[in-house]
């Protein structure tokens, strides 16, 4: 038995075959056609896009390392021209009437191992050019969405790392747990693995490389610990410790139906953080006293086009439904970064974090944005709507916001659909923004502290990244600072503030924020009733000061 430790992303435990998911690995499918010109069209088509991305790719290239060492992508564009690689492809196409993907992958097979028997070390080593644009071609052709991470038995996968696009993948079929070497717990990657209930490791010191697939594996993802060949003994254990959980949670069911209120009848609000219909459902199943971040990627993360404003607006919809009367936060679009897709025509950027993501994305294209927006005024005539604001920096963020705000109105008068009312909040998640959350409360009808990305940005360590994952500190006292100074500055406004990062959730913090003066918690479906077990247990008149800083400090 080898046992590897990570950073557990969802409690529960999961065993089967390991297997090993290395990106781009795609299973080409061998089919038949019938329709040649077509199939030649898509080879091109995708043909056409990986030249515009080894180009982009040259462009950074020669900035970061120069025209010299950036000639490789060059070559690359070349080889995608090449007569012998192209002609084969299409030979296969054309004669053979078989799939691109296929053509695609076989050519790129018998070129590599050519190259690969050379005698010129220089010739060998192309082979690894042709294996990135073979793979390169693949995922095009795949749509980039397509290539689900599949299994025909239970099986847990190990990867080096996943990226989000990669980890929504997962749920086709029957993937029941993960673990990365690479990730943190504040990755997106992560909270899509609490998403969709998958227990999970990250940050597992373990060596993909090594032959672990096809063995058997056991999950736990209560201590992050992932065993390979595991005994009975640690099976049992496991096993206990799981029932022992499990018990846990049922009795935390008599908390259902109650206020959040503390023994001195301070109050404040639970809400659900959800990023699929599933959690919706968790959400009123855990009853949350509503949803208080509704992470919307996930509509646009297994599409290979933006949805349309009816598709937006069913799903929003059926989430207003769900929820009654109870209040519905809607997180616009906040893509970039960790989350991209080949269609939201995302640039190649150095600092992805630091780039175009959130807001500053849909400002580039306020089609998207109106689309959306548009979408949840209609499902606003349903129940109680809000809009969240991702990535908020400056005034100019929120001016530009109402005048797309605007538009949108009149765009639905004009084409006399009706709409309801919603209410608009800013994801305070950047150090200026809270250094303006005063101004930004003046504006605004509440604010949402995303602590994830807050502490992201203050620390200047990037969240998903694994080496830097000791010194990234999610409850560094400068976030309780922070976290302060944005509840003072919304109520001096007399709006509310809500914490949605992933923080809410830590009962050790819970006294801290009621007496901080939050309005209210956002978090995992599963954490409400723990954290108003902890609520209805408190007694924040027999806190001393001393004991409240000593939890910040
Ligand atoms: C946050 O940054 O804290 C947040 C709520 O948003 P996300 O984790 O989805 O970036
Ligand atoms: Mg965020």
């Amino acid at each position: 038995m080898k046992k590897y430790t990570g950073i557990s992303i969802f409690k529960g435990i999961a065993s089967g075959k390991l297997k090993i998911y290395k990106r781009n690995d795609v299973n080409v499918m061998k089919c038949s056609i019938t329709d040649t010109e077509a199939e030649l069209k898509r080879f091109n088509d995708a043909k056409k896009v990986a030249a515009e991305q080894i180009e982009e790719l040259y462009e950074l290239a020669v900035q970061e390392v120069g025209d010299e060492n950036a000639a490789i992508f060059r070559i690359h564009i070349m080889m995608l021209e090449d007569y012998s690689f192209t002609s084969a492809v299409e030979n296969i196409i054309t004669n053979l009437h078989y799939n691109a993907e296929y053509a695609v992958s076989t050519t790129g097979h018998s070129l590599y191992d050519m190259f690969l028997e050379m005698d010129d070390l220089y010739m060998q080593a192309r082979s690894a050019d042709i294996q990135d644009i073979s793979e390169r071609l693949l995922t095009i052709l795949y749509g980039n969405s397509e290539a689900a991470i599949e299994s025909d038995e239970p099986a847990i996968i190990i990867a080096e790392d996943l990226s989000p696009s990669e980890t929504v993948r997962l749920t086709k079929g029957n993937i029941i747990a993960f673990a990365t070497a690479k990730g943190s717990a504040s990755s997106h990657t992560a909270i899509l693995a609490r998403t969709m209930k998958l227990p999970a490791i990250v940050g597992a010191d373990m060596d993909i490389l090594s032959n672990l697939n096809g063995k058997t594996a056991l999950v736990d993802g209560y201590d992050g610990c992932i065993y390979i060949d595991p005994d009975e003994r640690t099976i049992r254990q496991v096993e206990r410790k799981d029932a022992k959980e499990k018990k846990k949670l049922q009795l935390y069911q008599k908390y259902k139906g109650k206020d959040n209120v503390t023994l001195d009848g301070k109050s404040i609000k639970i809400y659900a953080n959800v990023g699929s219909m599933d959690e919706v459902n968790d959400a009123v199943e855990n009853d949350a006293g509503g949803v208080g971040l509704f992470r919307s990627e996930f509509i646009y993360l297994d599409k290979t086009r933006f949805p349309t404003e009816d598709e937006l607006f069913c799903v929003y919809k059926n989430v207003v439904d769900k929820m009654k009367s109870k209040d519905t936060m809607i997180r616009l679009l906040d893509i970039g970064a960790g989350k991209r897709m080949e269609y939201y025509g995302l640039p190649q950027e150095k600092n992805p974090a630091l780039g175009c993501r959130g807001i500053r994305y849909l400002f580039t294209r306020p089609d998207v944005f109106k689309t959306q927006l548009k979408a949840i005024y209609r499902a606003a005539s349903y129940g109680n709507v809000s809009v969240l604001y991702p990535m908020i920096a400056t005034l100019v963020d929120i001016g530009r916001i109402l005048n797309i705000d605007k538009e949108a109105r009149e765009e639905l008068d004009a084409q006399h659909i009706p709409y309801g009312n919603i209410r608009h909040g800013a994801l305070i998640e950047t150090p200026s923004a809270v250094m303006i959350s005063d101004l930004i409360a003046r504006e605004m009808d509440f604010v949402s502290i995303g602590t994830n990305d807050l502490a992201q940005y203050t620390m200047a360590i990037d969240r998903e990244n694994a080496v830097m994952k000791d010194f990234f500190d999610p409850v560094h006292i400068s976030l309780f600072r922070m976290i302060k100074m944005v509840i003072d500055n919304t109520h001096r406004y007399k709006k509310e503030a809500y914490i949605s990062g992933e923080i809410g959730s830590y009962t050790s913090l819970t006294q801290l924020f009621l007496a901080l003066g939050a309005d209210g918690l956002s978090v995992t479906p599963t954490e409400i009733l723990p954290l108003r077990q902890v609520v209805c247990t408190t007694d924040l008149s027999k806190i001393s000061q001393d004991e409240l800083t000593q939890l910040w400090s």
